[in-house]
């Protein structure tokens, strides 16, 4: 039995996974309890499992991606690169939101809400930048925080190449412990079936029509500027630097499921380096560094998010926007998606920073709180994307992706 399992395509197992807790998530629907006890723990479970990879795989395959670089100016290029593409594809995200939401006008013919909420502070440039350096990297590593992760693994990375020789051992060492986060990625990934199946079974048994059918505009509007960015913006892009749409679509629909499922860029992360790394040819030495960036700081979908959402706002409660307002969106909503955690609501959180710097009333969010997972399945998965087609394109510009294996993009 098993055999005749793991010979379907993972791919094609995990939507089965999805489609199934559709079903079964709608049957349910008027048992949510049922679906709380009886499903919802597998997805957890998942979840958890996949989390559990995190740490460790960003942490010793980013050491492995620069001691493998050899070269610091290196990866400074493909640093400024990342960071670059990151800006201009999260632009380009900002004002397809803003257009959307101009010509389709989801908040007219919503109700108001009276609500209290609390709004949420940036912290101020200079903290965010000291904050990069871990005072203490057990700490950082303990608590997951990926920037911080990220900022060490690089200057270990850097030191074992400058020690040469003597540093070899340890070289190995993390080297070996890679390896042995890309097998347990591996094998958690046989359970993204099941995990997809409960988490969406649970999400499908918890939204009733009668919740989403008020909100149909802006979760269409939603829906519609994230796919417009996927299959527009990034295949444009790819086509200009010659590489073919198709395979990186084909490539990436794993990670694409997962992170619609689970709504956290940061939990996808081990199937995003996987699937960039296998499927599309990418050298780990680019996905351990450009994903995990990607993770916290490259969210597409939430900056088209917050722009529609700001205008649905402004539409609910009447209030008009001129110019400067617009440019003002463009700014905050980039802002926002940049300082966003990649976690379930993290986009709706910053959505008080956007409304509040506007001057939107802050009423507004709870509008569009009660649908909040199901706009997040859809930003989350173009985050993902979004990460995923920067590796390819800074991959490919450095010599560092394998066009063979692009090509062929088998699904996995
Ligand atoms: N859940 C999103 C992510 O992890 C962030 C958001 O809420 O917009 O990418």
């Amino acid at each position: 039995m098993w055999k005749s399992w793991s010979s379907i395509k993972l791919w094609k197992r995990i939507a089965g996974g999805l489609v199934l807790g559709i079903i079964v998530g709608a049957l349910l629907s008027g048992a949510p309890g049922v679906v709380d006890t009886w499903i919802k723990p597998f997805g957890t479970l998942f979840l958890n499992f996949i989390k559990m990879l995190i740490v460790p795989l960003v942490f010793l395959s980013l050491v492995v991606g620069v001691t493998s670089l050899k070269d610091p100016a290196r990866m400074g290029r493909i640093g400024v690169k990342t960071i670059l593409w990151y800006m201009l594809t999260t632009a380009f995200a900002v004002v397809i939101g803003l257009i959307f939401g101009l010509v389709f006008q989801p908040g007219s013919g919503v109700e108001k809400v009276a609500a209290a909420v609390t709004a949420k502070e940036l912290p101020s440039v200079v903290d965010t930048f000291l904050n990069l350096v871990p005072t203490n990297p057990v700490a950082a590593l303990s608590s997951g925080n990926i920037l911080q992760i990220i900022v060490f693994a690089i200057i270990l990375g850097i030191s074992i190449n400058f020690v040469g020789p003597k540093a070899e051992p340890l070289e190995r060492v993390i080297d070996a412990g890679a390896q042995a986060m890309y097998k347990m990625t591996a094998g958690v990934m046989e359970l993204a079936p099941f995990g997809v199946f409960a988490l969406m079974a649970w999400v499908a048994a918890k939204y009733g029509l009668g919740i989403l059918l008020p909100l149909a505009k802006i979760i269409a509007c939603v829906y519609a500027a994230c796919l417009l960015h996927a299959l527009v913006t990034y295949s444009i892009i790819l086509k200009a630097y010659g590489l073919s749409p198709m395979p990186f679509f084909k490539g990436i629909i794993d990670a694409q499921m997962v992170a619609f499922t689970t709504t956290s860029s940061a939990g996808t992360l081990p199937v995003t380096m996987r699937c960039t790394q296998d499927n599309l040819g990418v050298s780990p030495s680019v996905s351990s560094f450009v994903l995990p960036l990607g993770a916290t700081i490259n969210m597409d979908g939430t900056a088209i998010y917050e722009a529609i959402a700001a205008l649905f706002v402004a539409q609910v409660f009447g209030v008009s926007l001129g110019a400067g307002d617009y440019v003002m969106i463009v700014v905050v909503a980039t802002l926002a998606s940049i300082g966003a955690a990649g976690v379930p609501g993290a986009g709706l959180i910053m959505l008080t920073l956007v409304l509040t710097t506007i001057g939107l009333p802050l009423e507004g969010l709870a509008i569009v709180a009660g649908i909040d997972r199901i706009l997040d399945m859809a930003r989350t998965t173009i985050n993902v994307t979004g990460d995923a087609m920067v590796s390819c394109l800074v991959a490919k510009s450095e010599g560092e992706l394998d066009q063979t294996v692009y090509d062929a993009a088998p699904v996995a």
